[in-house]
Parts: structure tokens; sequence; C-alpha cells
């Protein structure tokens, strides 16, 4: 069957055909047979170079054979026990060792989930109500973040999909990206709120990137005002070096959440941070969070499997960093602009590199799904929206850097 074939059929079982929205690509998305290293190939015998990599979580590629392996050596031993496992603690281990505010962490199943319960703990520790996000962060999709941006910082949250119900997204205040006057004008006016959960580097809408300074103040803010700060490192956490934003940008949150590489290509999300307040979680502490899956052992194998190699492969992020930066290089002279940060990057069809959500917003949407297309016919694929981030893999090597780097050159023209 074709892609177009499967997706007639999925249409009328699944809505928009698709298990997650931004996978609904027009007219129809392809669909994948198999992908190895770099490459994926469609069940229609195309074969592409994935600069999308599931969104972020395949920094070592497609099936990577070490990770493969880990994969097999915990699926011969079973691969769901519903008790505690050896590698919780060891995994454990690493990764609180890997982000220094970090005492104790405790594994989910999704980012979505990690960033829940980080919200609810932020509450349960504070015994304040309010949330604070930025404007165009994504924090995954449960109701007190799924809250229309651009509602400016002193009025109260709207929905931003149905059946978020007001009361919940009116304790979700906004403010726009590297605009600390705002954040310091809202936590003084507002004395209930509990958290500020944030991207520390804008990956959901970009990269956008923080200006000079501009996380040490939102640290110094919330310090100041008694508000948590969480670090949402969903995307950012292992992307962009070991200890993620946090350590690369040398700002240190209350709470972190990991998700994407952190699972190594399986579902995966944490949450951690200091024990005063990680202590508080069930069943140490009052505010409850449990799960099924969490901590599950394939998951965890794979996790650990990429820390591990990321942890003998440290000098990695530089090569990655160069191989972007290459790309970026057949960008230059073209209209729009280029933003990059680590591995991760993305052309604007705007005059300069946006700074908040409303500036990305004024984006060319149009000129972007034709530069898109065009690179798709180049076999190329690269995240189908303006808005999300492409991303490079250790499977990325000279050679396909090249290719990418020619096509962008010739997309853009
Ligand atoms: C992807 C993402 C999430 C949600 O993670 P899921 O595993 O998709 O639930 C949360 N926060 C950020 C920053 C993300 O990029």
């Amino acid at each position: 069957m074709k892609s177009s074939e499967y997706f007639d059929r999925a249409r009328t079982l699944l809505p928009g055909g698709v298990s997650s929205p931004v996978r609904a690509i027009k007219p129809y998305p392809f669909y994948t047979a198999r992908a190895e290293g770099c490459r994926l190939t469609t069940v229609d015998d195309e074969e592409l170079i994935d600069c999308c990599m599931a969104y972020g979580p395949l920094l070592l590629g497609h099936a990577h054979p070490e990770i493969k392996k880990t994969i097999e050596e915990q699926l011969s031993r079973g691969w769901l026990y519903g008790t505690p496992t050896p590698l919780e603690p060891e995994f454990a281990g690493l990764v609180t060792r890997d982000h220094p505010g970090m005492d104790m962490v405790r594994f989910v199943s999704s980012g979505s989930e990690a960033t829940m319960a980080a919200i609810r703990l932020a509450r349960g520790f504070s015994g304040k109500k309010d949330l604070v996000k930025l404007e165009g962060g994504f924090h995954g999709a449960h109701d007190g973040v799924l809250i229309k941006a651009g509602s400016g910082a002193t009025t109260l949250g709207v929905p931003d999909s149905a059946g978020v119900i007001p009361e919940v997204a009116a304790r979700t205040r906004q403010v726009a990206y590297n605009d600390s006057e705002a954040l310091e004008e809202l936590l003084s006016k507002n004395r209930d709120i509990a958290a500020l959960i944030m991207e520390p580097v804008m990956g959901n809408i970009g990269p956008i990137l923080p200006r000079p300074g501009y996380l040490a103040d939102v640290r110094e803010i919330t310090r100041t005002h008694d508000v948590l700060l969480i670090f949402d490192e969903v995307i950012t956490g292992y992307r962009l070096g070991i200890g993620g934003a946090q350590a690369m940008f040398g700002v240190e949150p209350d709470l972190t959440t990991l998700g994407k590489i952190l699972g190594g290509g399986l579902p995966i999300g944490a949450f951690g941070g200091r024990k005063e307040i990680m202590s508080l979680i069930a069943p140490e502490g009052p505010v409850y969070q449990a799960g099924t899956f969490s901590g599950n052992p394939l998951s965890l194998a794979a996790g650990y499997g990429t820390l591990d190699w990321i942890h003998r492969n440290r000098g990695v992020y530089g090569v990655l960093e160069d191989r972007a930066r290459r790309i970026g290089e057949a960008a230059e002279g073209k209209k729009g602009s280029f933003v990059r940060i680590g591995s991760m990057f993305k052309h604007f069809f705007r005059d300069s590199p946006p700074e908040n959500y409303l500036q990305a917003k004024e984006c060319d949407t149009g000129t972007f799904l034709r530069f898109w297309s065009a690179m798709r016919e180049r076999g190329i694929f690269l995240p189908p929206s303006q808005f999300e981030t492409n991303f490079l893999s250790i499977a990325h090597g000279d050679a396909e850097t090249a290719l990418i780097g020619e096509a962008y050159g010739a997309c853009l023209s």
C-alpha cells in the first residue's frame, strides 16, 4: 500500500488520520517503513534525510546499533515488572550528577507528564496557586499550559483548546520571552505565583535564543519573589550538551523537566530538583504522582545506554555544532534569517531572528511551506512547520551535511 492509501484508511479511524497533530502534513503524510542512521524510508520507497529526528529525541540517530543491543538485552529479560529495577538508582545517579541542582529525580513516561507533575509539585511546595509561562512556550498537552499566547502579563490566561475550563486557564499568566521587565512587573504585582515554567532556549517555536543576561535575570527575579523556577529542558536536555541549557548558560533552576533524548528514542519523562522540594513527592510526601509505566525497564535501558554513550563521546557536541554551522553557511545571504544553537537550527522567513513569540508569528509561513516542499523534493525531511526546530544527529555525517547545505542553498534562492 502507498502512503496515500494508508492515510485514506487512517483518516476514517484516527482524528485527522494521525496520532499527534503536527504529523498531519497536507495533502497526506508519508508513512515510514523503516529508518536507520539519519535516513527514513517511506512505504513509497522514497529515501529521505531526516532533520526532524522525531522532534528531538534521536541524538544518536535512528536504530543506533549500541542502543538496539541494549534494548534487545533488556527485552530478553522482560519489559515491564511493576517493581523497582536495578537500573533506576543507576540512571538516577547519572542524571542527577549531570544536573547540579537536581538531588533527586522521578521518572515518568512523557515530557507532558513531567511538566504536569513539576507544576503540581511547585504548588504543593509553595502553597501558592498561579503559574507563569512564556508566550509560545510549549510544555506538553495538559490543561494548565494550553493557554493562548499574547494575552499580556496583566490579563488572565485564556484557554487555547476547547475543553480547558476558563477557571484553570485563568491561573496561568504569560509574559514574553526575553523580557525580564515584564516578568519583574508581573511577579511584583501578583503574590500568589508558585512557579515560572519556561524553555530556557525556546525550542517549540524556534530555536529562539536568550539575550545575553536574560536567563540570569530570570533567576534573580524569581528568587527575589520567592517563585520557583522550572526549566523545561525536555528538548534542550542532553541536546545542548551534558547538563543542557542550564549548564550552557550557568543558571540553576529549582526544578528541571527532561524527556526526549533522555529515553534514547523510547517514551520517557523526568523531573527533579533539590531534595527539600522533591521529598514532597509521594510516597515520601503529600504531592501525588504515579504511573504504571514510570521508570519502565525498556526506556531506562535505552536512556541509560544513550547517556552512557554521550559520556564516552563528549566531543560529539562540538562535531554536531560544526555541522549545523556549515548548514547555516549555506543560508548566508539568502532572504530570511538562520538561527542555530548547538545542533538545533531553523530558517525563519523574517528579516531578523525572532526574539519572542510575537516576532516569530510575523514569519512568512507561506514561503516556509514552499521552502519545505522544495527541500522534500530534494530528499530532505524538515519538521513541517515554520515553528518547529530542526535537529541533527551523530548519524548526519559530512556527506549528509553537505547535501543538506546544498539543498538549503538551492531552495532558499
Ligand atoms: C516535547 C516537549 C514536551 C512534551 O513532551 P512529550 O514527551 O511529547 O509529552 C514538553 N516540553 C517541551 C519543551 C517539549 O519540547
